[in-house]
């Protein structure tokens, strides 16, 4: 569904992602992790267009995300990000956050756009708070608002970029169980997580990059146990 082929990137003389190769399938969880600087944020931005690679060729559904020639809008229904902070808006409600983009972007109605965002917080749990303002809500359930805002857009793949980082520790559990309750149907995912425990029980395949480049990939406890690199290794030795 995604694949990623020798995808390079500088930012002025400093080049930060170094020839990555990668395929998500359709369906698969993939976890990604490695050190703060390897280049694990932009990798996830260059999918959904946010940066714009300087060289390789990046896939999604068949789809080339041609640089020059990028439909941002066409890729962003099928590409669904969600980030470390929740950036709902405050003046919206919930059930507003969820239907905007449906409204702006997707041009539906009034009616089917309230039934879709509905739909979204029911599915994390947030069912009952369609009217309640961000400042209302926990960091939980806020993260979950913008995940739900995501999964409205029916997105082929949703990305996450360390979602549960800036969640205070009692309210981590909360937003995991809603990406493993997706994982479990079926949605395809590619995560960027500190989550060691999460990333060995709900994914199916682990990425470690480093300087840039993915130096260790396959299932997660096979990486996590028998690491190949020092490097690897040491990041394991460092988290666990
Ligand atoms: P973290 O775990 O801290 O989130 P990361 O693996 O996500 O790290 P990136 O955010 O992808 O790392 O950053 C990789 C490198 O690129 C870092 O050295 C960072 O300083 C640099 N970088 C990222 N974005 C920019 C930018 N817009 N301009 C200049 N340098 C950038
Ligand atoms: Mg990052």
């Amino acid at each position: 569904l995604v694949k990623l082929t020798n995808i390079r990137k500088s930012f002025g003389p400093v080049e930060v992602l170094k020839g990555v190769d990668m395929a998500v399938q359709e369906g698969q969880v993939v976890a990604m992790i490695g050190r703060s600087g390897s280049g694990k944020s932009t990798l996830l931005r260059s999918i959904n267009g946010l940066e714009r690679i300087d060289d390789g060729v990046i896939e999604v559904d068949g789809e080339c995300v041609d640089p020059s020639q990028i439909d941002l809008r066409a890729l962003r229904l099928k590409v669904g990000m969600v980030f470390q902070q929740f950036n709902l808006f405050p003046h919206l409600s919930a059930g507003e956050n969820v239907m905007l983009a449906l409204k702006v972007v997707k041009k539906q109605d009034k009616a089917s756009c309230r039934a879709a965002a509905e739909q979204a917080l029911a599915k994390v749990g947030l069912g009952h708070k369609f009217d309640a303002y961000p400042s209302h809500l926990s960091g939980g359930q806020q993260q979950r608002v913008a995940i739900a805002r995501s999964l409205a857009m029916a997105p082929k793949v949703l990305l996450c970029d360390e979602i549960t980082s800036a969640l205070d520790p009692e309210l981590v559990s909360e937003v995991l169980s809603v990406v493993r309750k997706l994982a479990e149907e079926g949605m395809t995912l590619l995560l960027v997580t500190h989550e060691m425990r999460f990333a060995r029980e709900v994914c199916d395949s682990l990425v470690f990059m480093h300087g840039g480049r993915i130096i260790e990939q396959g299932p997660p406890a096979e990486l996590f146990d028998h690491p190949k690199t020092a490097e690897l290794a040491q990041f394991v030795g460092m988290v666990e």
